[in-house]
């Protein structure tokens, strides 16, 4: 390729705006709370290694993954800072256990079998694994029950191999803070009273993703885990965000074809759609393969130089066709912004699209072409 020439599809980060939405969220919650940036699915498609180090540069001392496999990979990635503690979420398979140990990380456990097997292991390698405990108090998911949570917690501390370092639950519709959400969080405050009256010390206990981070003050507790606010999004794409972070990604490509069709002209799979009048149609570089989904087709709207269009027909792997109607400014090699700054939100786009703004960021592939600014 030329010097500068452009990318086909690209996804332009600003770890300016990163850092901005992270002031925002400790503007909410105070400076005793820690903050635990959310870094999984490759930081919502962000780049878990940049946006780490840009949380890090901040202050930001905890960190989420999903998986081990993540872990290891930010790991590699990325040079942490000696104090950063890392945490995986899923609750471990056996096998993985002595990677925990020899990556340091964070394990979570949710049951004896795996107290058991992490006992064993750290015991035989001399070392000491450190656990957090999750609770499921209502999601569903992953996580110990809150009648059998304290026998666990009981057995963690005890070992000389395990050091207990968290305790955590996670909400189901953290936006309804009434209701469901607060027996939630009741279940959880009966859990790790509790622990604290058996063990006589206190365990650093979490509970907020974003939407809790907005709507319940008093679940804050030691530390709180934004993922969705970070990168710039109301965690419910329909409401405006009381919050006032901005996009960190701005998910862009090129037009590489314009053309004028007559009336009745079909575009792209299925002839979904067909030009009512005489009408002019640009290409954009970019498909359901970057991750502009096909479920879009014939329901988004996309910005070029500012001006909004209608995406028309499928959506197909590669390429994403507009309706320009008479509009004659619109020429190859422009930019056409499929969601960020200068376009839709990726929560308006999601809401086109029918699903929600984590998925639509998390989706943007590893063809899109990630650039810090
Ligand atoms: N905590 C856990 C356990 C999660 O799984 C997630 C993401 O789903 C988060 C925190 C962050 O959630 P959000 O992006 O809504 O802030």
């Amino acid at each position: 390729a030329a010097p500068n020439a452009p990318y086909l599809s690209e996804a332009l980060i600003s770890l300016g705006n990163l850092r901005h939405n992270l002031r925002c969220i400790r503007a909410i919650t105070g400076p005793q709370c820690r903050i635990m940036g959310i870094v999984k699915a490759n930081a919502y498609g962000h780049g878990a290694a940049q946006v780490t180090a840009t949380l890090e540069a901040e202050g930001v001392r905890d960190f989420g993954v999903a998986n081990i496999h993540e872990a290891i990979e930010l790991r590699q990635e990325h040079r942490m800072q000696h104090d950063s503690r890392l945490l995986a979420f899923a609750s471990p398979l056996t096998e993985h256990i002595a990677l925990y140990l020899q990556h340091g990380v964070e394990m979570t456990v949710c049951d004896h079998e795996t107290v058991r097997a992490a006992e064993a292991i750290a015991a035989a390698s001399g070392g000491r694994l450190r656990v957090q405990v999750k609770v499921d108090t209502g999601m569903g998911r992953l996580g110990v029950t809150p009648e059998e949570a304290a026998g666990l917690l009981e057995r963690i501390d005890a070992s000389p191999n395990l050091e207990l370092v968290g305790i955590y639950t996670h909400f189901a519709e953290s936006h309804k803070p009434e209701g469901f959400t607060a027996r939630q969080r009741e279940r959880f405050l009966d859990v790790t009273n509790a622990c604290e009256r058996r063990t006589g010390r206190t365990v650093t206990k979490h509970a907020s993703n974003s939407g809790a981070i907005v709507s319940m003050p008093d679940s804050r507790f030691d530390m709180v885990r934004p993922g969705i606010l970070l990168y710039g999004c109301h965690p419910v794409d329909a409401e405006p965000s009381p919050v006032p972070v901005r996009p960190v990604m701005q998910f862009q490509c090129r037009v590489i074809f314009v053309k004028e069709v007559a009336a009745g002209t079909s575009i792209s799979y299925s002839r979904t759609w067909n030009a009512p009048g005489t009408t002019r149609i640009a290409t954009l570089s970019a498909g359901y393969a970057d991750g502009f989904h096909r479920t879009l087709s014939n329901r988004a709207r996309v910005c070029i130089g500012g001006k909004s269009f209608p995406q028309v027909g499928t959506v197909t792997m590669d390429q994403t066709m507009l309706d320009l109607g008479g509009d004659r400014s619109v020429k190859v090699g422009d930019t056409a912004v499929l969601f960020g700054w200068d376009g839709p939100t990726a929560g308006e786009q999601a809401i086109a699209a029918g699903t929600i703004s984590y998925e639509l960021l998390c989706s943007v592939s590893r063809r899109v072409k990630r650039i810090f600014v």
